[in-house]
């Protein structure tokens, strides 16, 4: 009989996991509590519009390469990614917007135009930051650190110096000894926010994101971000994963250390080995009872849970040419802004906003002669809005937008308009104080530091997604994947999986 893996909960790190465990021969099955699958990377549509729930930017398509092709499935051509160009468009209140091409030679152009001699200096921030991050992919990023004596490679040794600068100083301190003006801080400090995290709090080593929108580029699936959860919900049921829906997990059970299954609407399921995709702290805190868990109350007191959000569907008459697919509201009270989300935990006043125009792309989204329109309005975690919260927010963010695409009718040609924030987090997705990410990449919270994927109680329970190892963001989950699956199946050895052994006749 093969062993019973228990996956509970259907994000990204959850299905991906089930993957490479059903290819290896477990018998897995996946338990959401929500009626679709994919968590946060989830669909809705309304009145003819179709949305991608969060996630939108489709970054370090490497990562999703390698992971696809363990299962003969070559991503890029079943999805049909490709790069976006522009890449994204940048609008500032005090300044001319800017266009991002996702070419660090094109960009270099546009950055001199602000200040001059910053254009080499981009190139040659976005080089050290290409340095960083292929470092990060050899030596950091595909390891749960069992083997010390990797971190021991030459390379990281030379490196030593340098990298414990970058560790030590925030991001805003880097950026500001290549670029002065503050919009071209700004457009390298912004993609802090996609960690979760603050440029006065993130590790000046994470500049290494900079190489992912100037050198990679920004892709995107031609049907759209919820087909990634297709293409691996495929891959499960062509593996004989079993999907069960509407199912949520009260409880993790134990014995003497071990866990034994499940309970799910009153009635037990016995599994071999569990894994839990669930948010990390709603795992140790509501499904564990206090006997099993890793860590005490005091650890996650010290904790940061990391932003939460408010998001807005939007359906709009008529075309908006002035938005690429992927655009970015800067406001001068830029530090102000960070503060009050990440420090004195306050609505912020004014906002700096991400809105993603998926129709420019994809007209499917939107019916014809209309516009798909996303909003996220970055928020502090632990808050709750009202009704009342949140219609005031949604028009002071709607204005802004439309102040700054000169497009003073925006709000009367919205045909659609749905909303989901802080407190949805917490409901849908049993997010720790409504975080909408995860907990921030702080670097006591990142890499070593981050919460790793095995419970230090039951030796049998394992956890994967954005709220453990290596972090936030699809890439980063399909990685954890591969990480819980190296811990399940005693692979050591850092690096990406190579390929997955499907037994013949034995099972596990
Ligand atoms: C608004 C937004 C924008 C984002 N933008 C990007 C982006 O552009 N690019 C990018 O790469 N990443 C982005 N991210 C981050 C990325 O979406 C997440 O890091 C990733 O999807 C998290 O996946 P996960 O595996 O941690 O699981 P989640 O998506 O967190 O799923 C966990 C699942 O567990 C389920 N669950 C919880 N409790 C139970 C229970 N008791 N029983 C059963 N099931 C349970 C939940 O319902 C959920 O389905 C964004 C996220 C958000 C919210």
């Amino acid at each position: 009989m093969p062993k019973k893996v228990i996956i509970i909960g259907a994000g990204i790190g959850g299905l991906a996991t089930a993957n490479l465990l059903a290819k290896a021969g477990y018998d897995v099955h996946v338990y959401e509590k929500n009626a679709q699958l994919g968590g946060r990377a989830g669909q809705r549509t309304t009145n003819g519009f179709t949305f991608d729930t969060g996630p939108s930017w489709y970054l370090m398509p490497k990562v999703f390469e390698q992971y696809f092709s363990l299962f003969n499935v070559d991503l890029n051509h079943e999805l049909g990614i490709k790069k976006l160009t522009p890449a994204y468009k940048v609008f500032f209140e005090s300044h001319e917007p800017m266009t991002i091409h996702g070419d660090v030679d094109k960009d270099a152009v546009q950055f001199e135009a602000v200040e001059k001699g910053s254009g080499e200096r981009l190139k040659t921030y976005v080089k050290e930051g290409q340095e960083i991050y292929d470092m990060a992919i050899e030596h950091f990023l595909y390891t749960n650190f069992e083997r010390p004596q990797e971190l021991a490679d030459k390379r990281i040794l030379a490196a030593g110096g340098r990298m414990a600068k970058l560790l030590l100083t925030n991001i805003h301190s880097r950026v500001s000894t290549f670029v002065t003006a503050k919009p071209l801080q700004q457009i390298l400090e912004y993609p802090m926010v996609f960690l979760g995290t603050s440029p006065f709090k993130a590790p000046a080593m994470y500049s290494l994101m900079s190489a992912l929108d100037f050198n990679e580029g920004v892709f995107y699936p031609a049907r759209g971000m919820y087909s990634i959860i297709d293409a691996l919900v495929g891959i499960g049921k062509a593996h004989g994963v079993t999907y069960h829906v509407n199912a949520p997990v009260t409880s993790i059970t134990h014995a003497d250390g071990t866990a034994s299954g499940i309970v799910v609407g009153g009635a037990s399921i016995a599994g071999d080995i569990i894994v839990s995709n669930a948010d990390l702290h709603f795992t140790e805190t509501a499904l564990l009872n206090a006997s099993a868990r890793s860590y005490p109350d005091t650890f996650w007191k010290k904790k940061e849970s990391g932003i939460s959000a408010l998001l807005l569907y939007i359906g709009v008459k008529g075309a908006l040419p002035q938005l690429e697919h992927h655009n970015l509201f800067f406001v001068d009270k830029w530090r102000e802004n960070f503060e009050a989300i990440y420090e004195s935990k306050e609505v912020p006043e004014s906002a700096s906003l991400y809105v993603s125009r998926t129709s420019a792309t994809d007209p499917t989204t939107a019916p014809e002669g209309h516009e798909n329109l996303f909003v996220l309005a970055p928020l502090p975690s632990g808050i709750s809005l009202n009704d009342t919260d949140t219609k005031v927010l949604t028009q002071r963010f709607l204005k802004q937008v439309a102040d700054a695409i000169s497009e003073p009718e925006l709000t009367d040609r919205i045909v659609t308009l749905e909303t989901f924030g802080p407190d949805d987090f917490k409901d849908s997705y049993n997010s720790w104080n409504g975080t909408a990410l995860g907990m921030s990449h702080l670097l006591k919270q990142s890499a070593f530091w981050r919460i790793p994927n095995k419970s230090k109680k039951l030796k049998n329970l394992y956890y994967v997604g954005a709220t453990t190892v290596p972090g936030i963001g699809l890439p980063m989950c399909l990685i954890g994947a591969e990480l819980t699956y190296k811990r399940i199946v005693g692979i050591k050895k850092g690096g990406p999986v190579t390929s997955i052994e499907t037994p013949e006749g034995e099972t596990k």
